[in-house]
């Protein structure tokens, strides 16, 4: 079962929820990103 969740708010992937786990990563912002951007480019974002 495969259930869109929505879009990486970097590079704009569709994310989906695939048997109840989530391909992507929901950020403490609610910003919701996949795998590949949530790795890469952390050094940027600040933490306040
Ligand atoms: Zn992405």
């Amino acid at each position: 079962m495969e259930e869109l969740v929505g879009t990486c708010k970097r590079c704009g992937k569709k994310i989906y929820c695939q048997d109840g786990f989530l391909d992507g990563v929901v950020r403490e912002d609610k910003t919701l990103v996949c795998f590949d951007c949530d790795q890469k480019k952390e050094t940027h974002i600040a933490d306040t």
